[in-house]
């Protein structure tokens, strides 16, 4: 079989670890399959070099970021391919640029357009086991680019795409997705399949454990996507289309984002055209925009709310600033947080929002905002009941049952 694995930060967070996972890699080798192994950057790497940068200023060009990020990938791509070549395998080491991944011009959060696989299959077809540096590509100009932050689960996908591998396995320190971050509610259940749609809401809501371009990828190229654990055995979860699962659940996950801001425009002239040109500009800056809600204006003007992730709130202020004709003030709020609740059982079950919100009523947890799909419902509340919201909900809908 051809598989692609991606092991993260933390399963390549020392030099024992990158020893573990060279063992694991070496097992798979010799179980006799073709092997593509995209690493992340040692754990806290990309944060720490991201302080280095903003010792100098709050807002680095994103093109000498993307210089000085795709750097941690490289550290863990080469040294694990060091560390197979000394247990006697024939390993290769790519950068993003020799493994042939090809982005747009979108520094620090680039799209891959395109991969020239032929390296890739050259070296596998000598036998060498092949070492990716994820996260990264290069422009049509030849400038390094990343993927958005946990940006190589989405190299591994795309590299399992293009290569038609027969599964991609993402490995980190949990052994597979479960109904809500253990961390936060160790009564927390694995789910054993769950559907791309499913999965892309809870990681666009905020469960890192995907990033979630990665499985929008997978389910648009179908590809057999795993979570298993880099530290134990096991069959992980299994994320497929909605009609290879046979229990449909109601509600499947609820998940914390705590990484959100809530941005308040005051006296907002209300008149044709401004939500356009705000949104519009925010969007020019790839300023992911998530909740919005607008009051019903008063003498003509109204207010304007909206969040978007902390990392954004900075630029989020300068696009803001630059429209001061047509609002009267703004202000911010970092302490909330996103708590969504996911199941594709609600497209066909009404009283799932009811239930969240007067969960969260019984609690005296005021909701300060609310946006729903098709398979979700997201609130946001104040920053310091995120937790206890999410352990309310799981209990509720009774994922730990
Ligand atoms: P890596 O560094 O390997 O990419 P991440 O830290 O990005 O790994 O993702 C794994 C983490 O995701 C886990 O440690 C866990 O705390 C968190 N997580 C959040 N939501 C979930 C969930 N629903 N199921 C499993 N893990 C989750
Ligand atoms: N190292 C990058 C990050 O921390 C990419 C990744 O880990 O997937 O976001
Ligand atoms: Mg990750």
């Amino acid at each position: 079989m051809l598989l692609v694995h991606k092991y993260g930060g933390t399963s390549v967070g020392s030099l024992e670890r990158i020893e573990n996972v060279a063992s694991r890699v070496a097992k798979a080798k010799d179980a006799g399959n073709d092997l593509v192994i995209v690493v992340s950057a040692m754990s806290g790497e990309t944060n720490k070099l991201i302080e280095y940068a903003e010792y100098f200023t709050k807002t680095p060009s994103k093109r000498e970021m993307d210089i000085l990020l795709s750097s941690g990938e490289r550290v863990t791509a080469s040294l694990l391919s060091i560390a197979l070549q000394s247990k006697g395998y024939d390993a290769i080491a790519m950068t993003g640029r020799q493994a042939g991944i090809i982005t747009d011009d979108l520094h620090t959060y680039a799209r891959i357009e395109s991969i020239n696989t032929q390296p890739m299959q050259d070296a596998l077809k000598e036998g060498k086991i092949v070492i990716v540096a994820g996260f990264q590509g290069i422009n049509k100009n030849g400038c390094v680019t990343t993927l958005g932050r946990g940006g190589s689960d989405l190299s591994a996908v795309a590299i399992a795409g293009a290569l038609k591998a027969d599964a991609c396995e993402i490995y980190s320190d949990v052994d597979g997705i479960y109904t809500t971050d253990p961390r936060i509610e160790p009564k927390a259940k694995k789910i054993d399949m769950i559907s791309y749609d499913e999965m892309l809401e809870m990681a666009s809501m905020g469960a890192k454990v995907l990033q979630n371009r990665s499985v929008e990828l997978a389910k648009k190229l179908d590809i057999k996507l795993y979570a298993k654990s880099s530290f134990s055995e096991g069959e992980g979860t299994l994320i497929t289309k909605e009609n290879n699962i046979m229990e449909q659940v109601l509600v499947s996950g609820v998940v914390l984002d705590k990484n959100q801001a809530r941005v308040t425009l005051r006296n907002v002239s209300d008149k044709p055209g401004i939500a356009a040109e705000i949104f519009t500009k925010l969007a020019q800056e790839n300023i992911n925009v998530d909740m919005i809600i607008q009051n019903v204006g008063i003498d003509g003007s109204t207010n304007l709310g909206f969040t978007v992730p902390q990392s954004d709130l900075e630029n989020a202020k300068r696009v803001i600033e630059g429209l001061e004709h047509d609002i009267g003030g703004m202000d911010f709020d970092k302490n909330i947080c996103k708590v969504s609740v996911v199941g594709v059982g609600m497209k066909s079950h009404a009283g799932v929002a009811a239930k969240a919100f007067s969960t969260l009523a019984a609690s005296n947890i005021n909701i300060e905002m609310i946006s729903t799909s098709e398979i979700k419902v997201s609130m946001a509340i104040s920053a310091k009941y995120g937790e206890l919201a999410v352990r309310l909900l799981h209990e509720a809908y009774g994922l730990d049952a």
